[in-house]
């Protein structure tokens, strides 16, 4: 097609849709998207609202400036996020901008699950509702739902996992996104900040559980709520007959910093949770907590624990070596670029493997794609815990 004809011809598919979730992925507004692509927001508009299709040479600036390839921006929809009961944490802090980033790289990755979901068999989700219930009995009751009793919890992100609760990572743009969490239809998703401690990964992981067990019911998230997946996540990780068993009492800080492994929560977590169930009077909560904000103990963990991540898809991309399928496949079946893929997947396809299965695998890499495909549609059993 000559430049000419380019700037003429209107593109026979586009999804305004797509072109909304690049944008806000992007964390662009409508005008700063005109500037970038040189039309006018009345244009835009004309797309979003009134089926206008772009010309050749408008979208080709569309994927040059938004980054996306473009049959990203000819396929169907993407899966909206639910607008209500999504959970956000410091709601009130968040911009439209950052929060429409995040429910970008949610939309993005409702189809990175989508894509796994048609090639392996995943645990089936089984996160039991309790809306009615307090957080402390509620925390007691998936727990005994799990058949985990009071047992400490090894691995938090999969344990959410094994239980069905589909876990990505949030990119490094939304950093100022604690972690959120929904369910499309009977599937939980959940999206984590990896830029945190370990422990307070953890912390989040249970407490976006806690927004799917309290208040997946509709319900729009506010203050309430908040205080409500805290005191279920401390509960959750920290069983009140456990702390009551094992943590040091009338302990020094020394003595909290070496308890907190057995649960694998922070030194703050545990103080906050041995007051709460009545092992620390007010005076020394206040107290140790005082010591341990003036030691930087709040934002830098003594003696930190080994970082979690996510074990599905560790395991998703071993298999996908197997077969041969590269990340970059990967990404060209998403139609995303692989930056995108790693930023969503906690890097995990980066994860160092058995250089002798790479070399075996190249040639499928490179161009026997037809016979990958047919390979990696074979379902497969997932490991269950
Ligand atoms: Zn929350």
């Amino acid at each position: 097609m000559s430049s000419d004809d380019r700037r003429k011809v209107v593109a026979p598919r586009f999804n305004p849709q797509r072109l909304d979730t690049a944008r806000r992925r992007r964390g662009w507004s409508r005008v700063k998207l005109a500037q970038e692509i040189e039309i006018s927001s009345r244009m835009i508009r004309a797309y979003e609202h009134e089926g206008r299709h772009p010309t050749v040479e408008t979208l080709d600036r569309m994927v040059d400036r938004l980054g996306f390839p473009r049959p990203f921006f000819e396929a169907d929809d993407l899966e909206e996020i639910p607008a209500v009961g999504t959970s956000f944490r410091a709601l009130s802090n968040l911009t439209a901008k950052e929060r429409n980033q995040a429910t970008a790289a949610g939309q993005i990755a409702t189809a990175i699950s989508a894509w796994i979901d048609e090639r392996f068999t995943l645990p089936e989700p089984d996160v039991p509702s309790f809306p009615e219930v307090d957080p402390e009995t509620a925390s007691l009751a998936v727990r005994q739902h799990w058949g985990i009793g009071e047992k400490s919890v090894g691995h938090m992100l999969r344990m959410a996992e094994v239980h069905g609760v589909r876990v990505f990572s949030l990119p490094r743009e939304c950093d100022s996104v604690d972690a959120f969490s929904f369910k499309l239809g009977r599937v939980p998703f959940m999206f984590l900040n990896t830029q945190k401690s370990a422990e307070r990964l953890r912390m989040d992981v249970a407490h976006e559980l806690a927004h799917l067990v309290l208040h997946w019911a509709g319900k729009s998230q506010g203050r309430t709520e908040e205080h409500e997946a805290a005191q279920f996540a401390s509960a959750f990780l920290m069983p009140r007959a456990s702390v009551i068993s094992h943590a040091p009492r009338n302990g020094t800080i020394k003595d909290i910093v070496a308890a907190k492994h057995r649960w694998r929560v922070s030194a703050a977590a545990l103080t906050y949770r041995m007051h709460k169930v009545g092992m620390l009077s007010d005076w020394r909560y206040r107290k140790t907590f005082a010591y341990l904000s003036r030691r930087g103990y709040r934002t830098s963990e003594p003696n930190p624990i080994a970082p979690e991540s996510s074990d599905v898809l560790e395991q998703v991309y071993r298999l996908l070596r197997e077969d041969g399928v590269s990340r970059a496949e990967m990404a060209s079946q998403l139609l995303i670029p692989p930056a995108e893929l790693s930023s969503l997947t906690f890097g995990l396809e980066a994860m160092p493997e058995d250089p002798a299965a790479t070399a075996a695998a190249k040639p499928a890499w490179e161009g026997e794609l037809a016979a990958t495909h047919a390979a990696i549609d074979r379902r497969r059993r997932f490991r269950a815990v």
